[in-house]
């Protein structure tokens, strides 16, 4: 059996930070992916959103590696060239009773460290976007835009610069604890026959984390949670954004409402809405869900044409609550949870897993005790 000190299983962007951070470390690192390229997964079907940090209940994982990987991304996306911009993002109030939230978002958004926030009357909102509709608005200039692709590439780059290895096509199969070598505690097995004997295993298989978590042979599985699967589906707008900055209305359940977000190139987009499946291979966007974004999209921009959406694009949300559950929170199963040295199970990592993504390499490198 070869041995290598880590083995990173997924190479999307959460996958390829910590392999990042690992290498770094001056580890031995091997990227095991079973798609043929990077970032195939949910790392290349979201908004590309980096987002502040405002929503997530004060002291989660979410809260506080949003704010920490923000910093953090825009630095290194600075550093390495990474295209970006921080176009910053309006939340708009599109009824009287809404008023009164933008409150409770700025407070909660304090809480977690984001001080940035400025309430806008409808006139100074207008002012900043003039065929917005609302009744008030809360300013984050700290919100941008990531070309993802760039950023994984980066990251890929910076692993193997510092040694690292990437293997596609190399779907894992099981990971086993004690069944690797005397120095090299845990084997991770791909499905054609491939083991490995490493110190450290990190699963950031995303939508495959929680089955792969499940089927660790030798660690107690009691703490790894039931996955759920809810997809976001997009509209993309022809022609001209009307918008400068990101538009999001007051957020619904499970998901942030029907935002408009804006590429690096300017083209707008609608999206995603909240859609519980049981299939997370099911991307699939049923164009009748469009009739729905008409209606929540001309909350705040009431003069969108009939006709102006088409169907875009899909992403899945790895979800580890149900739809009738409290949102979960990030969940980094190290060996604090489950007594297994050397191994981290990266399970639920939905938004704002992109902008968390570096921040969540650091924390995974604290709980291996690096
Ligand atoms: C609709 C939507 C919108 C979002 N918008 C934003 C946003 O604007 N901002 C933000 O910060 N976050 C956003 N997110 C969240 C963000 O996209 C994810 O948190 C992030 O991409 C997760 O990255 P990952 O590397 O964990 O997973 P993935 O990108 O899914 O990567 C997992 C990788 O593991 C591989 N894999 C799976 N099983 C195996 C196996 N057995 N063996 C080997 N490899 C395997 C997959 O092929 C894949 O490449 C959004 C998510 C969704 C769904």
């Amino acid at each position: 059996m070869d041995q290598v000190d880590a083995v990173v299983i997924g190479a999307g962007v959460v996958g390829l930070a910590v392999a990042r951070e690992l290498s770094l470390q001056g580890l031995e690192v091997m990227v095991l992916e079973s798609e043929h390229a990077i970032g195939t997964g949910t790392s290349s079907r979201n908004s590309e959103v980096i987002h502040a940090g405002i929503y997530y209940p004060a002291g989660s994982l979410k809260a506080r590696l949003c704010v920490t990987g923000k910093e953090m991304l825009y630095a290194y996306c600075a550093e390495r060239g990474v295209a970006h911009a921080r176009l910053g993002k309006l939340i708009v109030a599109t009824s009287p009773e809404q008023v009164g939230q933008l409150a409770a978002i700025q407070d909660r958004a304090a809480a977690n460290g984001v001080q940035d926030l400025q309430v806008l009357s409808a006139a100074q909102a207008r002012a900043l976007e003039p065929d917005l509709q609302c009744h008030a608005a809360l300013l984050s200039p700290s919100t941008g835009i990531v070309d993802s692709h760039g950023l994984m590439l980066a990251l890929q780059g910076d692993m193997e610069n510092a040694g690292g290895l990437l293997a596609v096509m190399s779907p894992v199969s099981s990971i086993g604890v004690g069944q690797g070598t005397a120095s090299h505690a845990l084997r991770v097995s791909t499905q054609d026959g491939i083991d490995l004997a490493a110190r450290f295993v990190v699963n950031a298989a995303g939508l495959n984390a929680v089955p792969l978590a499940q089927r660790t042979q030798g660690m107690d599985t009691a703490a790894v949670p039931t996955a759920h699967y809810a997809k976001g589906n997009y509209f993309t707008l022809a022609g001209k954004a009307p918008f400068s900055h990101l538009i999001y209305p007051v957020p619904e359940a499970a998901g942030l409402g029907v935002h408009l977000t804006l590429d690096l190139g300017g083209q707008a987009k609608f999206g995603p809405d909240v859609q519980w499946v049981g299939d997370p291979t099911d991307l699939v966007v049923e164009a009748s869900r469009g009739d729905a974004f008409y209606a929540e999209v001309r909350k705040y921009w009431p003069v969108l044409p009939d006709g102006a959406l088409q169907a875009g694009y899909a992403g899945m949300r790895p979800k580890i609550n149900g739809p009738a559950e409290t949102a979960a929170d990030f969940m980094v199963l190290g060996p604090q949870a489950h007594g297994v040295a050397g191994l981290v199970h990266l399970l639920g990592i939905e938004s704002p897993g992109l902008t968390s993504a570096l921040a969540l390499a650091a924390e995974v490198r604290k709980r291996l005790g690096l």
